[in-house]
């Protein structure tokens, strides 16, 4: 069969590319130069300043050069907890740079990045996009003498243990039972599309990004809106600190991701699939392409799928370039088309008017994935996995103070306690669940059960896809530092009560660390998150605070003790040395 373009579709606009051409760029060059600014202007038809405001968008794009060596370590709180300091050190000294610039040969630039995906092996850094996990200091040492002596980065990397740690007993696992290519596709195109539809509402499933918006819905809307060309778009943009299920899952069994696509295709009406894949995943892009062309190869994609007439699917890969509000889904439509990732204001449903206005599904990696299972094993062998109200299994990126980080597929129904011992946690305390977006809970609540229905039942949580543990000798003000930090940097700034409220936000969460915090603070902070809730045009705005929300309320002790310092003015005291902190940064 033959593959039509591996990077666009014939009768998409080229400002599509505009991402794909600044990556180009950037490889050739080092970094994005006026002049290729100046070109795609021309060329695209757009001022140069609207594309400037796209480069600066996105994190991994440069304006100055940079070096041969472009090397991003993880700073999110796994990261931390587990020893960045020490290697964040050793990069400094095994390179002669020092972060957020390069050493003076023009061998190597040091960056901190939020989250790559690799909570389970950390610290773990990219470097020139390949992926270095359980970095220790000798480690550092060996892959810095390496590419000094002419190593190529793609040539000593790790390929990331998938730390598979527990399935459901009895064969019971959905994801990773054996997989044969197109048996789903073969089941479903037996069916009607509507019947498909019907299958995939009687399953339950909703998002697997952390929404949990039921799938069904998306896909029905979408099938009947008149528009055509309709598309599936995968997102793959996994952007939440601590969650690395839909790495292991593209890296596992990417065939099943595609064929759920494939399936979303014929169920809605679309002939059109892409891939929307973060940069820090981009080692995975060979495996990817790898894997479409195998479809193509077998008849899977193309014109007439598995020999019927009308059933023609393409798909291809859109990298990401940053930017964690592109997991956003109308962000991720703006990136796609070649625009700052910024949230859409909501006058439409993306199934209305989604990718180029045309009527768009998309879902999440795990979502794909469990539709081209479910329709494999059939409905009934499906249902019998989980718990009333949430059937079928889910899974769960596990990482922090335990011995067993890695991927738990869990039925639905398993409690906290019995997954932390199952992880061995190692005196958890703090357990922060979907991310820092999510929410965080105490031990107190450990017999509470993982599902999909905590808004109807106390006794039940939610859980997006991460669980982070924390023990004892954690700060809880360093996490929820950690956490503001990352909110304030990611917000994209288009609406005030977002952009402003992560800052005061982060800035009383500071007061509070240093013990100058009152209770009129945690007023304020209330006030903010209130704003912020109602107000935001997106979820990061929405959501960004409910952690130190919950955190004040669920570990009252500790945060009481806190404001009872600075109530009797304990902490009133001149800090020397952290006044001048930023000292170097603003030398002269
Ligand atoms: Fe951007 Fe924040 Fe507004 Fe979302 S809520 S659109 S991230 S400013």
């Amino acid at each position: 069969m033959i593959r039509p373009s591996t990077t666009f579709f014939r009768h998409e606009p080229r400002r599509s590319q505009l991402v794909n051409e600044l990556w180009s760029a950037q490889r050739r060059d080092g970094y994005i130069t006026l002049q290729t600014m100046e070109e795609l202007s021309k060329s695209l038809d757009v001022s140069l300043i609207e594309i400037q405001g796209i480069v600066s968008f996105y994190h991994f794009f440069h304006t100055k050069p940079t070096a041969r060596h472009v090397i991003y370590l993880n700073n999110s709180v796994v990261s931390k907890i587990k020893g960045y300091k020490r290697i964040r050190e050793a990069l400094e000294r095994e390179t002669g740079s020092r972060f957020n610039t390069k050493d003076r040969t023009d061998t190597f630039a040091l960056f901190d990045t939020p989250c790559i995906g690799m909570s389970d092996q950390e610290p773990a850094a990219l470097i020139d996009f390949y992926p270095f996990t359980n970095l220790n200091v000798m480690k550092v040492r060996e892959v810095i003498a390496a590419l000094k002596a002419g190593k190529k980065a793609a040539d000593i990397c790790d390929q990331p243990n998938d730390h598979i740690r527990y399935l459901p007993p009895n064969d019971n696992t959905i994801f990773f039972r054996p997989y044969t290519a197109g048996e789903g596709i073969a089941n479903a195109s037996a069916l009607t599309p509507k019947q498909v539809i019907g299958i995939v509402k009687t399953s339950e499933l909703s998002g697997r990004g952390g929404a949990f918006f039921p799938t069904w819905i998306k896909w029905d809307g979408c099938r009947k809106e008149a528009a055509t060309p309709k598309y599936v778009v995968c997102n793959a943009d996994e952007g939440e600190p601590g969650t690395f299920k839909d790495r292991v899952l593209l890296n596992r069994e990417p065939g099943s991701v595609l064929e759920g696509m494939i399936i979303a295709g014929y169920a809605i009406g679309a002939k059109y699939g892409i891939i929307y894949l973060r940069a820090e995943y981009r080692w995975l892009l060979k495996k990817l392409e790898d894997t479409i062309q195998e479809f193509y190869d077998n008849g899977l994609l193309g014109r007439s799928i598995q020999g019927i007439d009308g059933f023609d699917f393409d798909v291809r890969v859109q990298m990401g370039a940053g930017s964690y509000v592109c997991g956003e889904e109308t962000a991720l439509l703006e990136s796609m088309e070649g625009k700052r990732g910024e949230p859409r204001t909501k006058w439409y449903f993306p199934t209305q008017r989604g990718y180029l206005q045309q009527p768009t599904i998309i879902n999440n990696v795990e979502t794909f994935a469990a539709v081209a299972r479910m329709m494999e094993m059939g409905i009934n062998n499906y249902l019998n996995r989980g718990i009333p109200g949430s059937p079928g299994t889910k899974l769960i990126s596990l990482s922090g103070d335990v011995r067993k980080p890695g991927i738990y597929e869990i039925e639905w129904g398993m409690s906290i306690a019995e997954l932390l011992q199952r992880a061995e946690a190692v005196d958890p305390y703090f357990i922060q669940l979907s991310g820092p977006s999510g929410e965080c809970i105490s031990m107190n609540q450990k017999n509470r059960k993982i599902s999909m229905r905590d808004l109807m039942s106390t006794q039940d949580i939610r859980c997006g896809g991460s669980l982070m543990v924390f023990n004892r000798q954690r700060d809880i003000m360093k996490i929820l530092l950690n956490f503001s930090e990352f909110f304030l940097k990611e917000s994209c700034g288009i609406c005030t009560p977002c952009r402003a409220g992560n800052y005061i936000i982060h800035k009383k969460l500071q007061k509070m660390a240093h013990g100058l915090a009152t209770q009129a603070d945690v007023e304020e902070i209330h006030q903010w998150c209130d704003i912020m809730k109602e107000t935001s045009r997106c979820g990061l705005g929405k959501t960004a605070y409910n952690t130190p929300l919950r955190a004040i309320e669920e570990f009252s002790e500790y945060f009481s003790e806190k404001l009872e310092d600075a109530a009797n003015g304990m902490n009133l005291k001149f800090n020397m040395e952290e006044a001048i902190s930023d000292y170097e940064k603003y030398k002269v």
